[in-house]
């Protein structure tokens, strides 16, 4: 039998950072919601930035509509344009740093879909305290078109400098699929 205490702790937060933009590609769009129709069944509960824009509106749109639990976290400043999505749980806060932190807190792991400087921001700043052995909680970036690829490039071109440790590679998830994103997270279905 297998020993539970040595078994990674059950997922069953996950944050979910990607973009506030409309007009990207329907595809990124896309994503999103099927992305959040599969945290609802998969009995996950997402927790994210509050808003009711571009990717972020459509993961947590799709995770509510799919009988899913959501929590949203939205700086009062960004209220209007981000639209805070008013028909899940939101905490409202005063900073970026307060966003953030509640998020980190909340989740078990951190899956980034694409995004722009502010999705590239936040899933940085959870690979450095990662780097610092501040946590240990799984990320995965997920794109079904490579989207991350030239992310992945510059993080092999900083450890081809030896500025970044080769394992450290490991430590990051380059998912191609919704399905290969959930089997790196080891998750079960709760019900
Ligand atoms: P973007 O990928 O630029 O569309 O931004 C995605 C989300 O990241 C938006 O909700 C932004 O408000 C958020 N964001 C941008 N910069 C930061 C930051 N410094 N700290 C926390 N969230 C941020």
């Amino acid at each position: 039998m297998a020993d539970s205490s040595s078994m990674p702790p059950a997922i069953r937060s996950v944050c979910v950072y990607c973009g506030s933009s409309n007009t990207t590609k329907p595809a990124y769009l896309d994503l999103a919601t099927r992305f959040g129709a599969e945290l609802a069944a998969r009995g996950m509960r997402l927790v994210y930035g509050g808003g009711a824009v571009g990717l972020m509106g459509r993961v947590a749109k799709a995770t509510h509509e799919g009988g899913g639990e959501v929590l949203g976290i939205m700086p009062r400043f960004l209220e209007r344009r981000e639209i805070t999505y008013q028909d899940v749980p939101h905490r409202m806060v005063d900073t970026m740093h307060e966003r953030k932190h509640i998020m980190f807190e909340e989740s078990d792991a951190f899956v980034v879909l694409p995004g722009g400087i502010g999705t590239l921001e936040e899933a940085v700043e959870m690979l450095s305290w990662k780097r610092l052995d501040l946590h240990r909680k799984p990320i995965i970036f997920l794109s079904e078109d490579g989207f991350w690829t030239p992310f992945f490039t510059l993080m092999q071109h900083t450890v081809d400098a030896n500025l970044t440790p080769a394992s450290f590679q490991d430590a990051v998830v380059d998912a191609k699929s919704i399905d290969e994103c959930f089997a790196a997270l080891g998750a079960r279905a709760r019900v």
